[in-house]
């Protein structure tokens, strides 16, 4: 799914999230000789009335009042008429993209992912959450959903949304959050109310690298996803995982990436599947995009990094780390799914 009003989604100069990032992945994929590979699918702009599906009325207005006025949501956050524009064509690709996901039973990929957006907040370069609108979509047509969200920053805004929510699962894997940004998704919270054991949080240590997140994938996440049994997946996240991007504090390699793409693939059984990229805040942002979207559409891909790669990303004391943690959140969901 692609339109080139996804560039309007910008904070302007200096801000490290750039919006050419949108128009870039289709020309990448292109040069990679994968372009064929893709159907490019263009969208027209969302209603407000699916936006309400998962903000509130007054947050919205909220959000058109700081438009017209100029203003932020939060300090990282300013908003305008043309973020405001861009999110509204990135909510219409996810939803569209989720009803041809169902239609056809394909691997959907669409641009967007703003996972810090929760139901009257906005933060984290996020204001709509476009995740939990297409989320909510699959929902309204009776569906079970599973959102598996390998952004490096915890999903707070699709938490919150969906904590008491039992037909959706909500995992998320993401760099410890007492050292990064939102400094939220600790093993203890699992869901609220009908939703408890509905919410998967794992907080990987500081530059956590591949085999430690092969080791989250086998022990936690391939089976809860197994057990729970989700009609469509949906997969948020982009290139911030990396070693190399500047905001983040991982060890995942190119290799990496594309491994969370396949094993997404392999847990959606050939059920629809919805992948949303989004995140990235360096030179690897278009390389990780495409491991990822070839992992998810099965694709042969080999590429290896083209940077050095820093001695920590291989410190193999990370694997006992990793094995407490996982260990800690079994202990946790033992009362709603077994290992
Ligand atoms: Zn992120």
């Amino acid at each position: 799914m692609h339109s080139p009003n996804f560039s309007l989604y910008g904070f302007g100069p200096g801000h490290p999230f750039d919006p050419e990032r949108f128009d870039r992945f289709p020309e990448y994929l292109k040069e990679k000789g994968a372009g064929e590979r893709f159907e490019i699918i263009g969208v027209e702009k969302a209603d407000w009335e699916i936006i309400e599906s998962v903000h509130e009325p007054e947050y919205l207005e909220r959000l058109r009042t700081l438009a017209k006025i100029g203003g932020m949501v939060s300090p990282d956050t300013p908003v305008s008429s043309s973020l405001i524009e861009g999110a509204r064509y990135m909510v219409s690709a996810a939803v569209k993209g989720m009803d041809i996901a169902m239609e056809n039973g394909w691997n959907v990929i669409t641009m967007g992912g703003f996972h810090h957006a929760g139901p009257d907040y906005g933060e984290g370069f996020c204001i709509i959450n476009d995740v939990a609108i297409a989320a909510k979509h699959a929902l309204s047509m009776g569906k079970k959903v599973l959102i598996l969200d390998i952004d490096a920053h915890q999903g707070n805004g699709t938490m919150d949304i969906f904590w008491e929510e039992p037909d959706v699962l909500f995992i998320s894997i993401h760099q410890d959050p007492r050292t990064i940004y939102p400094g939220r998704g600790f093993i203890r919270d699992i869901g609220g109310g009908d939703g408890k054991g509905y919410t998967v949080n794992i907080p990987m240590p500081r530059f956590s690298g591949d085999r430690q997140y092969a080791l989250a994938f086998e022990e936690i996440i391939v089976p809860i996803s197994e057990q729970f049994g989700a009609d469509v997946v949906i997969t948020n996240g982009g290139s911030d995982p990396h070693y190399d991007d500047p905001l983040t504090d991982l060890g995942i390699t190119l290799k990496g990436l594309n491994y969370m793409g396949r094993m997404a693939r392999r847990i959606s059984k050939g059920r629809p599947m919805l992948n949303m990229l989004v995140s990235g805040y360096g030179r690897m942002t278009m390389p990780g995009w495409y491991a990822l979207a070839a992992g998810f559409s099965g694709m042969e891909w080999d590429e290896d990094d083209h940077w050095d790669r820093p001695s920590w990303a291989r410190d193999e004391r990370m694997d006992d780390l990793t094995k407490a943690i996982t260990d800690a959140i079994k202990k946790e969901l033992k009362d709603y799914w077994s290992f």
